[in-house]
């Protein structure tokens, strides 16, 4: 399954801080004493924001989302826990010696499916996003308290913020199926709404932004070679457009399919390929309701 490519979401966000936020580039400063203790991460010289950072804070929201709904942390439900080697899936699945790909995939939980374990590849990339006009970057002051005694423990000691900019990222999604997409639209509007924070300092207010759902491109390779135009095209999972037997055997869930947003429409792109291209926060944000219906309906099957 992984071998070929049935179905691929790119969605491009902006981002802008809403606040200070740090994505800290180490512990210290280096040796230079005229820089801050504690430095944005940067590129050839400009500020930016991980990949990494984006893809571990909506991974860590997305746990809590699935969790929150759904108990049990394996066969396409809930979350592991990736920090507890006994119970986390890719340990679980080394420890019973299971081989083949369409298992490993199949008794991974909800989260490992998308994000991946030590057994099965991610299905989502996330770009580093890049700033696009000026940035706005700030020193701050701070302490830290010890807990216990409520002394100065470290400090004082200063930091770096980044307060305004825009920061251009993508997100890629392959081979998936519409509860992931789903959920990860649930994850990412909870981060455009400040519900939660990235980089340091987050649970203490810091990291605030909000998103700009720019376009979101939808792809089927070769769907228009394979089945030209005799039914609709609609908003297709993984488990629509795979095949019966691949299906079963990767336990994708049935009937992986969803009304398009009716101002959107897939088209030939002269090569076979389908494709729709959503653009505008309005539109985006609506594909990715329509695939919040699919999960809906999976999780009051059970
Ligand atoms: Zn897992």
């Amino acid at each position: 399954m992984h071998k070929q490519l049935v179905n691929e979401a790119i969605l491009e966000l902006a981002i802008r801080p809403n606040g200070p936020i740090l994505i800290k580039a180490g512990e210290t400063g280096g040796l230079d004493p005229t820089h801050p203790d504690m430095e944005f991460v940067r590129t050839l010289d400009q500020v930016f924001i991980p990949g990494s950072s984006l893809k571990g804070v909506v991974r860590a929201h997305c746990e809590r989302i699935v969790r929150s709904l759904q108990t049990g942390a394996r066969d396409g439900r809930g979350a592991c826990d990736p920090l507890n080697r006994r119970a986390a899936c890719g340990e679980r699945i080394e420890r019973e010696r299971v081989a083949a790909s369409e298992q490993k995939y199949g008794q991974s939980c909800f989260i490992c499916r998308l994000f991946g374990n030590t057994v099965v590849s991610s299905r989502i990339r996330f770009t580093d996003a890049l700033p696009v006009d000026k940035v706005l970057i700030e020193e701050r002051n701070g302490v830290a308290i010890d807990r216990i005694f409520g002394s100065v423990a470290v400090g004082p000691f200063n930091y770096e913020v980044v307060t305004r900019g825009t920061f251009l990222t993508s997100i890629s999604f392959k081979n998936f199926t519409l509860s992931q997409l789903a959920v990860v639209g649930l994850a990412l509007r909870d981060l455009g709404e400040g519900r939660i924070g990235l980089g340091f300092a987050k649970s203490r207010g810091m990291g605030r932004v909000t998103i700009d759902w720019r376009k979101l491109e939808l792809r089927y390779p070769l769907a228009g070679l394979k089945q030209p135009q005799a039914t609709p095209v609609d908003l297709w999972g993984v488990g629509r457009l795979a095949g019966d037997a691949a299906s079963q055997a990767y336990g994708f869930p049935p009937n992986d399919s969803a009304q398009l947003p009716s101002d959107l429409h897939f088209e030939d792109d002269g090569w076979g390929t389908l494709q729709a291209v959503a653009e505008g926060s309005e539109q985006v944000q609506a594909v990715f309701r329509a695939a919040l219906g699919r999960w809906r309906e999976e999780m009051t099957r059970g």
